[in-house]
């Protein structure tokens, strides 16, 4: 997938663990995995913390929408066309 600066709208290049753009516009990768490609306010916060994705991963890996997932899923056979 191809991404380009926020900034600019140069396409983004991956070198190394950091995207760059031909105008020296970088934006780091996050030990989660991901690319903030989100401006920083003038406060310099933006973005999740540490602390929140953390949180997130554990709320989504502890199977709490899976009382919800299987409920989806019996509506959806239920009203299926074939039933
Ligand atoms: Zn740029």
């Amino acid at each position: 997938m191809d991404f380009v600066c926020p900034k600019c709208r140069a396409e983004l290049k991956l070198d190394g663990n950091v995207k760059k753009c031909e105008n020296g516009h970088s934006f780091d990768r996050a030990r989660a995995g991901y690319y903030n490609l989100l401006l920083g306010s003038s406060g310099g916060v933006h973005g999740d913390n540490r602390e929140m994705v953390e949180a997130r991963r554990r709320f989504l890996s502890a199977d709490n929408y899976l009382p919800l997932a299987s409920r989806l899923g019996e509506l959806a056979a239920e009203y299926s066309v074939d039933g």
